[in-house]
């Protein structure tokens, strides 16, 4: 046996959270390296997602939007995140996509900040949809957007600034930001900072309440194994929550949903960010998925995924021959999120051959192989194999060095 095998061995059983792995439907051949994309289906929930659609929906039909707590659903489940992103009861809504999120997000936040503030900064290497909303809502309220590298929005920010739209790990490069550094230079300004915590919630801790961070956004089908599509949520700061004014201010945000008035009057608290009917399949898929979080400390979870990440980049190096690969997440603990991100030329056919021998990352155009790290259910034996087999399909496909 290799030293790092012997060394993941050891990493594995000296693991606090390795007992967690058996909680996930995950076949013993495969390394998932691919659940910042898709969460891996907890074991339960089939059974659970069975019960609601045969009896609650099947049985007692109507009734389930009272007797099966389905009409609460949406700030009951996000009452469960909220621990996980460091927000107090009362403060995250679930509900539609991310997307329509960052929507709501930012257009409230632009609303809020007023008179003379009419620019948008957005982070220059955003995930497109961000990028994409943000434009459209700068162009619906009347306000420049400026793209910008977060490490530019201290300079970047003025007195015209209205809200500043940043992801907490990039999607790409695995690079977490500072959020608390950056909101408070926002805040400096007299902005509003919207984050993006698609990458971090369920990976690392956020501290949405202790950073003062005043609106945030983030997916449930990664880190939060929410399943497929499976709906996002919206954290809106309490102190904000009066002065919160949708632009998606459909019945299910509305004082008396069934007063069925023809007049809006928002509800008060984090209910004003829902917009229709619930999508009740999936946010109970992913209320049952958050089961196993509940004896899991979120601090926990960070520290695993430090040493996954530092031991996939020590067997990389060991085990990839010189030059194949070019790291590009950070080294810096500060800096890192729960991914590598390795440039390599021929990146699509070698994640494919990756794929082939049971390791499962993905491709980002044109050049990158990312792997993500779950620490519920990602072991050290699971590290070392991939890099294993990544040094083994890189020294066979014959692709030059990278540039
Ligand atoms: C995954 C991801 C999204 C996805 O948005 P959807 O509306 O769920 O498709 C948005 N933003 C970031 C940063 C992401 O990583």
């Amino acid at each position: 046996m290799s030293e790092l095998m012997s060394a993941a061995q050891e990493l594995d059983a000296a693991d606090g959270l390795a007992g967690l792995r058996q909680r996930f439907v995950l076949g013993d051949d495969v390394v998932y390296l691919d659940g910042n994309s898709l969460g891996a289906l907890p074991a339960h929930v089939p059974g659970r997602v069975e019960d609601v659609v045969r009896r609650q929906w099947g049985e007692l039909r109507i009734r389930s939007w009272e007797e099966s707590g389905w009409w609460t659903a949406p700030e009951r489940v996000g009452d469960r995140i909220a621990p996980l992103v460091g927000a107090a009861p009362g403060q995250v809504v679930v509900g539609d996509s991310t997307s329509v999120n960052v929507f709501k997000a930012v257009v409230a936040a632009v609303r809020m900040a007023g008179e003379g503030r009419d620019e948008i900064l957005v982070d220059a290497s955003t995930f497109p949809t961000d990028g994409y909303i943000a434009e459209s809502a700068a162009r619906m309220t009347g306000c420049a957007l400026r793209p910008v590298t977060p490490a530019e929005v201290p300079s970047a920010l003025g007195d015209r600034t209205a809200v500043v739209l940043l992801n907490h790990v990039d999607y790409r490069t695995g690079r977490l930001h500072d959020l608390p550094g950056l909101t408070a230079a926002v805040h400096a300004a007299g902005a509003y900072a919207v984050w993006d915590l698609c990458h971090s919630a369920g990976a690392l801790p956020v501290g949405l309440d202790e950073h003062g961070v005043d609106l945030a956004v983030g997916c449930t089908y990664k880190y939060l194994n929410g399943g497929p599509g499976s709906p996002a949520y919206l954290y809106v700061r309490e102190e904000l929550q009066d002065r919160f004014d949708s632009p998606l201010p459909g019945w299910n945000s509305h004082a008396e949903p069934f007063g069925m008035a023809s007049a809006y009057t928002p509800a008060a608290g984090a209910v004003r960010g829902r917009v229709g009917t619930p999508d009740i399949l999936s946010l109970l898929a992913l209320e049952a998925a958050l089961d196993v979080w509940e004896t899991v400390p979120v601090e926990a979870v960070r520290a695993k995924s430090l040493a996954l990440t530092d031991f996939f980049l020590r067997c990389v190096e060991a085990y990839v021959p010189g030059g194949r690969v070019g790291n590009l997440t950070p080294v810096a603990h500060a800096e890192r999120g729960s991914q590598v991100a390795l440039r390599c030329d021929g990146a699509g056919d070698v994640m494919k051959a990756l794929i082939g021998r049971g390791v499962v990352g993905d491709f980002r155009h044109p050049d990158v192989l990312r792997f993500g790290f779950t620490p519920l259910y990602v072991g050290f034996a699971d590290v070392e194999r991939a890099a294993r087999v990544l040094g083994e399909v890189v020294a066979g496909t014959g692709h030059p060095h990278p540039a």
